[in-house]
């Protein structure tokens, strides 16, 4: 947590991607979301350990815990154990308090998560992902509402959702998304309509970055984070200096549709060549199939990625050397994502990083062999088990009441 470090290291700037936020609350209500993440932080914590850690005053801390208790933010816990004087009551979240539903909408399936204020999964479902954008919502919705029934004890904070796409900032509208068939969706105010709930849109690759910076698996240094979501298409999602990037439009980050093959393989959105087209899932895909020898007889139907993973694990030479082809033109990209940006780490999301340890080490040689000045970013894979994109899209609601953990 920055709060806990040297003066002169000390950051409490407020996101300015919460801006409109920040720009009418009061430094009551900055210290506020403060206190709450040191708790989420630290618990079980005393409130002297919170004033320490925060260099608010005592009687700030004070203040402050008596009105997160009274809205049932955070329970008071057990006694501490001194060995004389008065025993301090430890703060803690109170996890059970709220529900936070995070969506996941990804080209053919989408999936969903009920999860508690510690992030706990308390629930999942998913759905298939229609065509039709008002029938999508329709069943969404629909199955939303049979949550907050299951769940009435729960209060609902609200609905992050993580889009194959780019969100127009300023009419909140998904403006750009290839991999699904929808244009110019206004999404949130549809769902809101529905579910009477508020919703937060972010591309997936920047809830991705987010989930990354949240989860605490990074050093309280790393404030240059790039999350590279590779499946139907690739994202990129961006924490430059703190801050996520949208750019003017909300297109930042569209590396996916840079041109790195001309005249290379047709991609969504109507341009050949783009690195999306070269290093997505299906790109593997192609790649395999490409190499099938031409006495193979009449093709069966085309095989997914999923198998093509398992097919290399078997030690299959053919889905390997299409692994191998696909890893390789995920580091052109990445290359020049390092080169553009220098960022402390990239992550990499997708299924791909079930065959990191042949994938990385590609990924790493073309990377180096690429840029001859030398790159201090640290390339991983994420664990796809932790469901970034779903954490991410919990991340989205939970920020706005506890900030975004050491960038506040
Ligand atoms: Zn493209």
């Amino acid at each position: 947590m920055a709060a806990a470090r040297g003066p002169r290291t000390i950051r409490r700037k407020i996101d300015l991607d919460n801006f409109q936020v920040a720009s009418v609350k009061t430094a009551r209500d900055i210290n506020r979301r403060i206190v709450l993440n040191l708790i989420r932080k630290h618990q079980p914590i005393s409130r002297a350990e919170l004033s320490r850690h925060s260099r608010l005053q005592r009687s700030t801390v004070s203040v402050i815990t008596q009105q997160l208790i009274a809205e049932r933010w955070v329970k008071m816990g057990a006694s501490g154990n001194l060995p004389r004087g008065r025993k301090p009551k430890f703060l803690h979240i109170n996890g059970e308090r709220s529900g936070i539903i995070g969506v996941d909408v990804r080209s053919k399936k989408t999936t969903m998560m009920l999860a508690d204020l510690e992030m706990r999964s308390l629930a999942q479902d998913s759905l298939l992902t229609s065509t039709d954008p008002d029938e999508f919502v329709s069943e969404l919705a629909g199955r939303i509402r049979a949550l907050m029934k299951t769940y009435s004890r729960l209060s609902f904070e609200g609905i992050g959702v993580a889009l194959p796409g780019r969100i127009d900032p300023g009419s909140n509208r998904l403006i750009f998304a290839p991999n699904l068939a929808w244009k110019s969706v206004d999404l949130k105010s549809a769902l809101e309509l529905a579910t009477g709930l508020e919703v937060e849109l972010e591309n997936a690759a920047n809830t991705c970055a987010l989930a990354e910076i949240w989860s605490g698996a990074h050093s309280e240094d790393v404030h240059n984070l790039v999350a590279v979501t590779v499946s139907d298409g690739i994202g990129v999602g961006m924490i430059l200096n703190g801050q996520l990037v949208r750019g003017t439009s909300g297109l930042a980050g569209e590396f996916g549709h840079v041109t790195i093959q001309e005249n290379g393989p047709l991609c969504g959105c109507g341009n050949r060549g783009c690195w999306e087209a070269c290093a997505c899932n299906a790109a593997a895909v192609r790649y395999f199939m490409e190499a099938a020898p031409a006495s193979s007889g009449p093709r069966g139907p085309q095989p997914t990625f999923d198998y093509i993973l398992r097919l290399a694990q078997q030690g299959d030479p053919q889905a390997n050397a299409a692994l191998d082809q696909m890893a390789r033109q995920m580091g052109a990209g990445v290359a020049m994502t390092v080169a553009g940006l220098a960022p402390d780490v990239i992550v990499i999301i997708g299924e791909v990083t079930q065959a990191w340890g042949r994938v990385g080490k590609i990924i790493d040689e073309i990377v180096a062999k690429r840029l001859s000045m030398g790159t201090r970013t640290r390339i991983i894979a994420t664990n796809p088990d932790t469901q970034p994109r779903l954490r991410g899209a919990i991340a989205l609601v939970l920020q706005k009441h506890f900030g975004v953990p050491h960038l506040v």
